[in-house]
């Protein structure tokens, strides 16, 4: 491990040129139409640099999401050589350059100003509000989170510039904060999460000083705007690395800031069934994810408050509230909880609520029931959802072979069904949203238990 000094004084910003010969990233590499804007900006006497998590990315062989570009030309200026060009952003102007569905971010060198600096403000907790004053390469490099993150690519020689030590970390496969870790983290608590999502994309290690400040500082991440969380969580669990990003969330005490009440009935389940259903389900979407199947949001967030809800229905039952009416207010009561922490917009919690809401009728067999879950928009959902609940408890592995099978041949399951319900005479009418017939004799689940 480099033990490079990044106390806060020794934040002036230092230059190494890493050149192509020794940094092996070649133009082969990138996006055609990055180089195109590469290209242009230089014609145009401007300095243009590949910058970001594309660098960091191609350093070690893997495949960017995105390319994007820093200069020291205005956005005006490119807007002036670019046909293609739009400046989106009203605080802080950004180049969008649109070629076909590739869009090429273009940003002007930004800086953060001193603390006396009119164009910069925090608050009483040192919260960044507005960074929209541009500078030069040097600070936009320290303004930036990670030393991994702050490596520019320069078209002009084909090098690496390197000014806060980004190139060994990467080497060492550490990410590092840029400064002094508590002020960053106080200025942007989101970096927390970023920290906890990237050591999970890259398998990088987080340097020690970069992760001592997260459990005592994840509480910030109240403050943090509830839709920004909504985005953050979807990066963190819908881009491959869910299983990973989750780990790093939980070792660093970051889940209780973004999902509390899935926190609080994991750690209150002590069987750890709750938490074997939840990774099991993080892998499946990342098994779908390597295998370019679509993942949707409403699945994941029912997954990941499964937990939650699977607690709030244990309570009030134990209150005395009816099996149907219990698991609509559970369903509403989490959903609320989460929405005023990350936005969860309703077209994905209502699906979400779905899924829950039509588990219990899995273990209803009578043929018109049959017909009408099978017909049901989340059918597909709900019954992979039964699936996975399935590495929770395997006292519904009955009802998941039932239905795999009449979603095939529905006709030729249900008269064997009726068939064998002929035999056993006990067989009674359930409610919709009762639970399992064999089960319902008992009185309730015990609290944390999956329903
Ligand atoms: P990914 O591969 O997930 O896109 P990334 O590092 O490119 O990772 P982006 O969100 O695309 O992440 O951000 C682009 C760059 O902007 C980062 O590499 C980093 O330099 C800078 N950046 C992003 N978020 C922050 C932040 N909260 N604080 C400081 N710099 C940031
Ligand atoms: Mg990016």
């Amino acid at each position: 491990m480099t033990d490079t000094d990044h106390s806060p004084a020794s934040l002036v910003p230092q230059l190494r040129v890493i050149p192509r010969d020794v940094h092996g990233v070649s133009r082969k590499q990138m996006s055609p139409n990055a180089l195109r804007v590469l290209y242009r900006l230089r014609e145009g006497g401007f300095g243009a640099y590949l910058v970001g998590g594309a660098v960091r990315d191609l350093l070690i062989g893997g495949q960017p999401k995105d390319f994007d570009v820093a200069t020291d030309a205005t956005p005006e200026q490119v807007k002036a050589l670019f046909r293609n060009c739009r400046l989106i952003g009203r605080r802080f102007r950004l180049a969008h350059v649109v070629y076909g569905r590739e869009i090429i971010e273009v940003a002007t060198f930004r800086a953060n100003g001193g603390d006396d600096d009119g164009d910069r403000q925090t608050d009483d907790g040192g919260r960044l509000l507005r960074d929209n004053i541009y500078g030069s390469i040097e600070d936009d490099a320290v303004r930036r989170d990670f030393t991994a993150n702050a490596l520019y690519y320069a078209i002009e020689d084909f090098s690496v510039r390197d000014y806060v030590g980004g190139y060994a970390d990467v080497q060492a496969r550490l990410l590092r904060l840029i400064g002094e870790p508590e002020a960053r983290y106080r200025e942007d608590p989101v970096r927390m999460l970023r920290a906890a999502r990237l050591a999970a994309k890259l398998g990088f290690a987080i340097e020690a000083g970069t992760a001592e400040p997260i459990a005592r500082l994840a509480p910030l991440l109240a403050d943090a705007a509830p839709a920004r969380l909504f985005e953050e969580t979807l990066k963190l669990f819908l881009s491959g690395h869910a299983v990973a990003s989750f780990e790093h969330l939980e070792a660093h005490g970051l889940l209780p800031a973004l999902l509390p009440e899935t926190a609080k009935a994991l750690a209150s389940n002590s069987s750890g069934a709750l938490r074997r259903m939840l990774v099991q389900g993080l892998r499946n979407t990342d098994a779908r994810v390597a295998n370019d199947e679509p993942v949707s949001p409403a699945f994941l967030y029912a997954v990941l408050l499964w937990p939650a809800y699977c607690r709030a229905l244990a309570q009030l039952q134990a209150q005395g509230v009816h099996a149907a009416e219990a698991q609509r207010r559970a369903a509403d009561r989490v959903t609320m909880h989460q929405v005023a922490r990350t936005a969860l917009p309703r077209r994905f919690s209502l699906p979400m609520q779905e899924i829950w809401l039509l588990q219990p009728r899995f273990s209803l067999r009578q043929r018109k029931r049959v017909f009408r879950l099978l017909a049901h928009p989340r059918f597909r959902a709900a019954v992979d959802f039964l699936e996975l609940r399935l590495a929770a408890s395997d006292s519904h592995a009955e009802d998941v072979a039932f239905w795999r099978e009449a979603q095939l041949e529905p006709s030729a399951v249900l008269a064997a069904n009726e068939a064998r319900e002929a035999e056993s005479p006990d067989a009674e009418e359930g409610d919709d949203a009762a639970a399992p017939r064999k089960r319902r004799r008992r009185r309730r689940a015990k609290p944390g238990a999956a329903p």
